[in-house]
């Protein structure tokens, strides 16, 4: 199946490659240039789609789990024998230098694998004489999944794996700026599976909706901002599709004064700026302890002059751009409030003046209201926040809508578990940050997200309950009880 033509791509649908008359140009964000064409998929496209996927469902939903599970294995393989393929066009498009566009390429390969090694419980609430009940878990139908652009390789394997594996057939879509990895991706696994079981569609702003909105999905599994979850839990709402959202963070992490800073600085660095800090789960305000405050506070400014940020292309490179020019001016924006505010802007080595780049840059101590504290920064500009005591940083970093992920730095244990335990967010890491695995899941607090993903319970988000009630007598021997009542 030949579906790139120059630098066009193409859907796919049904096991067919398709184009559209229609197009999206995608830009490489380290030149802001248009280097390649997208399909922009209309209605018709979307219920094409759709349609492909409610045929495919029912023989797919009845393939044994063994062979399922063999399907993603053949997918992972093949991910792998094209990882550095996939991460030169994922560079390209999202930006991220080479190498960890790979490691993110190669993370969906694992992640294919790994969720094989999962199981779908069935519960037995009930085994007696008579009769045992067992509640199994079986799978929803076509499955509409949306994802960003900030992993745009490893949130769609978040999603594919466990969903397919589970039974589903899926309608996958990815972010109009970075849909070529998820078309590419698409066209290399697609002869894994039956026509029709894995869909992918690219189009602008419009297709989102109009795919929440669509009466063929039984569920909605979506990556993105907490704005855009809002819409799509209301327009789920309407036919009472199930639904999983991963959403926004201001993810806190808290250094406690008895760290050692020369064997942490750097984690805390990458923990905050990896992938230009355009990561969920980024540490997007950093709490110091007073005593070490100047010291990491230095140190971290010294890092940011030292570390090179360029076209992910290009060797030496630890940063790329960012990801797409919205972005980049909602990042400038909250620089410039921040300096119309007279806050204390610490700048890091200088970037390229073509593309979306912007210097990382730490701010000395804002006040918690300002709005690169506030807000969900998604850019390199990172508050440092000045704390005394435990009680003080904890009611802080819990004043937040959000409640994805944070981090706790301290070398006694025990009090690090103490703050642990007090923070409102589904993940928190202790001495380490932005870790995930495929056995645990990521579920956010508060506006940070609903549902969850990954590990068995996130398996089971692409299933419903089915208790089976099964008699241990022939038919009529076994008393029921509503019948002598009555
Ligand atoms: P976004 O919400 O703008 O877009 C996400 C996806 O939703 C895109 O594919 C977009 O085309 C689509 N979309 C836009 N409007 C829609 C609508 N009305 N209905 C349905 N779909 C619609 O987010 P983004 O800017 O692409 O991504 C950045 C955000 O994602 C950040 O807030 C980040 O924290 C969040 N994120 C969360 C996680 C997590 O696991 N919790 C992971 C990565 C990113």
């Amino acid at each position: 199946m030949a579906t790139m033509v120059h630098d066009r791509y193409a859907m796919l649908i049904d096991g067919e490659a398709v184009t559209t008359a229609a197009i999206l140009p995608v830009k490489n964000p380290a030149t802001g240039e248009t280097f390649a064409e997208a399909p922009a998929a209309d209605a018709d496209d979307l219920d094409r789609a759709v349609a492909a996927a409610t045929r495919a469902f029912p023989a797919w939903r009845d393939t044994p789990l063994a062979d399922r599970k063999a399907a993603l294995k053949e997918a992972s393989k093949i991910i792998e024998q094209h990882a550095d393929e996939l991460a030169a066009l994922f560079t390209r498009e999202q930006g991220r230098p080479l190498a960890s566009a790979k490691e993110e390429v190669m993370g969906a390969a694992f992640w294919f694998k790994s969720t094989t090694w999962l199981d779908i419980p069935i519960d037995v609430t009930e085994d007696t004489d008579t009769r045992r009940i067992e509640v199994h878990h079986v799978p929803l139908g076509v499955v509409c999944a949306i994802v960003p652009w900030n992993f745009p390789v490893l949130l769609a394997a978040w999603k594919i794996a466990p969903a397919l594996m589970a039974g589903n057939t899926m309608v996958l879509k990815p972010s109009p700026f970075t849909p070529l990895t998820a078309l590419r991706l698409g066209e290399l696994i697609a002869g894994c599976f039956p026509a029709g079981v894995l869909n992918v569609i690219t189009g602008g702003d419009e297709l989102g909706p109009l795919m929440t909105a669509h009466k063929g999905f039984a569920k909605i599994t979506f990556t993105g901002s907490t704005a855009t979850g809002r819409r799509v839990m209301e327009a789920a709402a309407k036919d009472l599709k199930r639904i999983t959202l991963e959403l926004g963070g201001n993810d806190a992490a808290i250094v406690m004064p008895d760290v050692d800073l020369d064997a942490i600085a750097a984690q805390l660095f990458h923990g905050a700026f990896h992938n230009t800090a355009q990561v969920c789960v980024a540490t997007k305000r950093l709490f110091i302890h007073a005593d070490i405050y100047d010291q990491l506070r230095d140190r971290l400014h010294q890092l940011a002059k030292e570390t090179p940020v360029g076209d992910g292309a290009e060797q030496g490179n630890r940063y790329g751009p960012i990801q797409n020019e919205p972005q980049y001016r909602r990042v400038l924006a909250l620089i410039e409030d921040a300096r119309a505010n007279g806050l204390t802007l610490l700048e890091g080595r200088p970037v390229p003046e073509r593309g979306y780049f912007i210097p990382l840059t730490l701010v000395d101590n804002p006040p918690d209201d300002s709005r690169v504290v506030a807000e969900e920064a998604f850019g390199p500009v990172l508050p440092l926040l000045k704390f005394h005591d435990v009680d003080e940083v904890i009611e802080r970093a819990n004043a937040s809508e959000y409640g994805l992920a944070g981090a706790v730095w301290c070398n006694d244990l025990e009090q690090a578990m103490a703050i642990a335990h007090r923070l409102d967010t589904g993940t928190v890491w202790i001495n380490q940050n932005l870790q995930s695995t495929p056995f645990t899941p990521l579920a956010g607090a508060k506006q940070s997200g609903f549902g969850q993903e990954n590990g068995v319970p996130g398996l089971l988000e692409f299933t419903r309950p089915k208790a089976m009630y099964i008699p241990k007598a022939p038919a009529g021997a076994v008393s029921d009880p509503a019948a002598m009542a009555s």
